[in-house]
């Protein structure tokens, strides 16, 4: 033995051992009333949480630094503790801290972002999810699980690339990563700074029996992974972490859903961001999205469940228009719209059951599961009616009749109000348990025989100011006031002197206290168990109950389409098995509703068709709506594939497998994203994975380099997609040059957003109308913009200068299409107000005739920033 563990007490040694169990987790150690952190725990959360740091041991060579959280309100404090990626082990005691001896204590539970119960960690509109990876030779095994609900999904992806789009559409809150994995720093690093998940190592062993044995089946061919060995690790590290870390059955994770990328519409990252479905680029909030206009849902499971399909735009054409003929039911009742106000009435039972199931629970959780099974009924009469086979199939579950039994069984058993913990009784209904029934007599018994005995005490002694009281140090007492306290009798025995009088016990009291307090004890004890045998009980429906609460999700969602269908002012989309895209009066859902009021919107037609006109390509001033109509047309597929009635007065919409999006660089707002690099890598993995069935929304590409590389670059990337790709493409882009290209194209066509011009400027209409622009106004927007008339007016003189001299609009078909900004000009706008002595030396040196244009405008790019940097702007 060391000598710091020669004088380490018991308790210390205790700590220190299970510590080192737990060597990656804070270890919360349960003393009495508080959770206490040792050592470098108890340092770092106090930093983090703000805690008063004290110490054991203070000043010896043994001093022990600790912070404690008082056990009742631990929970927000783990939460913001999981929030930063921390993992905590709960150590509790598990033997009666009144027994002789040190009390046991264990490790009950581990904490981490991915699987916390605590509900300041959790939102209720959002699934927080736990995410497992496999590899082998660049193939991945994915699987995701939310505890807090018990859903669990798993898939193979081909490519790494996929993988980290995968991973932020689930938007895990932790990942777990076998060793190998791990040790590669490009997942980690993508994993933790650039999404800013918490990333652990686990490695489970044999996966195949861990996953057969959690989900009590023979083989794994029913869940379609048999051969998927892959697939096998991913799902198996995932419930042998979970097990770890929870340390009980996780029944009600209870259905492996299998799926592919072809079940769904794939949403990169780009297209997730740039379509701005969840949160807006500019700000990151939720107000503002797709999300934030679609989400009229009632119920926490309603806004999970909009929230997750919103990502996974059906590729069947039959469950889309399931999907749509529900929403279309309901539209056509609209009565059923207001009385299904009541799914308010119901509680998050997905989440409650994983509680139950994870011993989270506590009786107020019955109690809003028994609260939400007596709603059903009523839910069910309402839609009673409906005959489409979605929500017959609601209706079905909705009507089961095991339903009444589980609501008779909470019933009879719970009462109405029970505390918040599960130690202190008041949860059981008389008359539910007869041994309960009789302690409970005996207490109230108790209490009436003190009120007998008070009285007899009081004509036995004849002091007439007695009474009997109670108090936590000495139980119950006899207290006689000053005055009369030489009459107490010899049997009364002196326990505390007041300023006003005396407290005495008798035996007969202290014989009676003792049979109300055992009373008392074995009540909350039988309360306790009762409790948990119901609660085992309740387990033994959770797959029923899930979809109970499944089905009030997607009734929840088919409403709150309907809803946003009939304030909107949406139609129902026409699925149709050819590729033809048509819309017609197209709107863009988020922006219709955020103009200001005394502005209109201004709805677009649009057609594309991979045998007739599958590529448009849009021109326009700056502000005119190009990126508008670019994103409605995107967000309007979407919505159709997700089931949802759409912005527009009609829409034909082919099954669409992907669709991409690449804003340009400087159209781009979120910063650090804007590189030229990453633009030009997300173009390569358009042209690489896009098919005649996709939709590519390109707005500005580009832009992130010089005019000519960008123009040069827009326009082979648009010839290659038209030649070979043949995908329905809109196009916008500030190169007028590039209308030439599209007038030449079989299958591509000339749009423009018409502009009316006057005497005071130009006025936006909004309305895209066939053609190319003829001029880019960007001097006229500028003036828009307020910048003063000095600059506007010199602006409009060096246009015309430029304007002049070059030839216009000749567009790229011959080969010196780049010269149309002549030496000479650039010579004269320098020299006219340049005075810069630099910039005329370089031009003294300067052999016009020799240099080529493209060297020409490279030398005035140089020029201008050189003359900008001066401060003659
Ligand atoms: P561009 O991409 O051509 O620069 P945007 O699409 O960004 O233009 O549109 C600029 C602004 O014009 C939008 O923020 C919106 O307020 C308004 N706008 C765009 N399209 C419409 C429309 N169809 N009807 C009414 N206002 C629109
Ligand atoms: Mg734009």
């Amino acid at each position: 033995m060391s000598d710091i563990s020669r004088v380490m007490t018991p308790m210390q040694r205790q700590y220190n051992e299970i510590k080192s169990q737990n060597k990656g987790s804070l270890l919360f150690f349960r003393l009495g009333d508080f959770y206490e952190l040792f050592y470098e725990d108890a340092e770092l959360v106090s930093k983090e949480l703000n805690l008063t740091l004290t110490s054991r041991h203070k000043k010896s060579e043994y001093e022990m630094p600790m912070c404690g959280i008082p056990y009742h309100s631990a929970s927000k404090y783990l939460a913001r503790l999981t929030k930063k990626g921390y993992r905590i082990a709960i150590c509790e005691q598990i033997s009666d801290p009144k027994l002789p001896g040190i009390v046991k204590r264990e490790v009950v539970k581990i904490i981490t972002p991915g699987t916390t119960f605590q509900d300041e960690a959790l939102e209720a509109r959002e699934n927080n999810y736990l995410l497992s990876i496999s590899e082998r030779q660049n193939m991945f095994g994915v699987c995701y699980t939310d505890l807090s609900t018990g859903e669990i999904y798993a898939t193979c992806i081909n490519d790494y690339n996929s993988l980290k789009n995968e991973v932020f559409r689930i938007k895990p809150s932790e990942v777990i990563l076998p060793k190998t994995l791990f040790s590669g720093a490009e997942l980690k690093q993508f994993l933790t700074e650039e999404l800013n998940i918490s990333v652990n190592i686990h490695n489970g062993a044999d996966h195949y029996q861990t996953i057969k044995t959690h989900f009590k089946v023979k083989n794994l061919e029913g869940y379609g992974i048999e051969e998927d060995t892959i697939i096998i690790e991913a799902v198996g590290n995932l419930i042998s972490y979970i097990k770890q870390t929870q340390k009980n059955e996780v029944s009600h994770i209870n259905i492996l859903h299998r799926y592919t990328d072809s079940e769904f519409m794939v949403l990169d990252k780009q297209a997730i961001r740039n379509l701005e479905l969840l949160f807006t680029l500019y700000d990151g909030e939720r107000k503002g999205s797709l999300l934030w206009v679609l989400d009229q849902t009632k119920t926490a499971v309603g806004g999970r469940l909009l929230r997750k399909i919103l990502l996974e735009p059906l590729q069947d054409k039959n469950k889309i228009q399931d999907r749509l003929n529900a929403v279309e039911e309901i539209i056509e009742t609209p009565s059923i719209i207001e009385k299904l106000d009541i799914l308010k009435n119901t509680y998050d039972i997905e989440r409650i059951m994983a509680k139950l199931n994870c011993n989270y629970s506590s009786a107020r959780d019955l109690v809003a599961l028994k609260q939400t099974l007596s709603v059903l009924p009523g839910i069910a009469t309402v839609v009673k009616s409906c005959k489409t086979t979605y929500i017959q199939k609601i209706l079905e579950v909705f009507e089961n009749p095991v339903l009444k039994n589980i609501y008779d069984k909470l019933d009879t058993a719970l009462k109405e109000d029970p505390p918040l913990t599960i130690r202190e009784g008041k949860i059981i209904k008389d008359g539910y348990n007869k041994e309960l029934d009789e302690l409970r007599k005996l207490m109230n018994g108790g209490k009436e025989w003190l009120a007998r005995y008070q009285e007899e005490e009081k004509k036995r002694t004849g002091i007439n100011t007695l009474k009997i009281g109670f108090n936590k140090v000495f139980g119950y007492y006899i207290e006689i006031t000053k005055s009369q306290v030489a009459n107490a009798p010899d049997d009364y025995i002196r326990k505390q002197t007041l300023t006003n009088g005396e407290r005495f016990i008798s035996p007969i009291l202290k014989e009676y206290e003792q049979k109300i307090l055992t009373a008392e004890e074995k009540i909350v004890e039988l309360e306790y168990n009762l409790y948990q045998d119901l609660v085992t009980d309740i387990n033994s429906y959770t797959v029923l109950l899930q979809q109970v609460s499944k089905s009030i999700a997607v009734l929840d969602l088919i409403t709150s389409f309907a809803v946003i269908a009939l304030n909107n002012n949406y139609v129902k989309p026409e699925i149709v098995d050819d590729n033809s895209l048509v819309i017609r009066d197209g709107r863009h859902p988020v922006v219709e509703r955020i103009i200001s009021s005394d502005e209109q919107f201004v709805p677009n037609d649009i057609a594309l068709d991979t045998n007739k006109v599958s590529e448009i390509l849009l021109t326009g001033p700056n502000m005119a709506g190009k990126s508008t109509y670019l994103r409605q047309t995107a967000l309007i597929v979407l919505l159709a594939h997700i089931g949802c009635y759409v912005p527009a007065r009609s829409a034909r919409v082919p099954i669409t497998d992907r669709i991409f999006t690449r804003v340009g660089a400087s159209d781009n707002l979120t910063k650090g994203q804007s590189t030229f690099m990453v633009e030009m890598q997300e173009t390569t993995n358009i042209l690489n994975n896009a098919t005649d069935r996709s939709l590519l929304i390109l707005d500005e590409i580009g832009r992130g380099t010089s005019t000519y590389d960008g123009l040069s670059l827009a326009w082979s990337i648009f010839e290659y997609i038209h030649d070979k790709i043949q995908a329905k493409m809109l196009f916008a882009t500030h190169y007028h040059e590039m209308i030439d290209l599209a007038n030449n194209l079989k299958r591509s066509e000339n749009y423009s957003m018409a502009v009316n011009e006057s005497a005071d400027g130009v006025i936006f209409l909004r309305k895209v109308k066939q053609g190319g622009a003829d001029d880019s106004y960007g001097i006229e927007v500028a003036k828009l913009a307020g910048l003063p008339d000095k600059v506007i007016e010199r602006a409009s003189e060096v246009l015309e200068e430029l304007e002049k001299n070059s030839r216009k609009k000749e567009g790229m078909r011959e080969a010196n299409q780049l010269s149309f900004i002549s030496p000479t000009v650039v010579e004269k706008i320098v020299y006219k107000e340049a005075n810069n002595d630099a910039i005329i030396k370089d031009l003294e040196g300067l052999h016009i005739d020799k240099i080529t244009p493209m060297e020409a405008l490279i030398k005035l790019h140089d020029w201008k920033k050189r003359y900008q940097k001066k401060g003659f702007t």
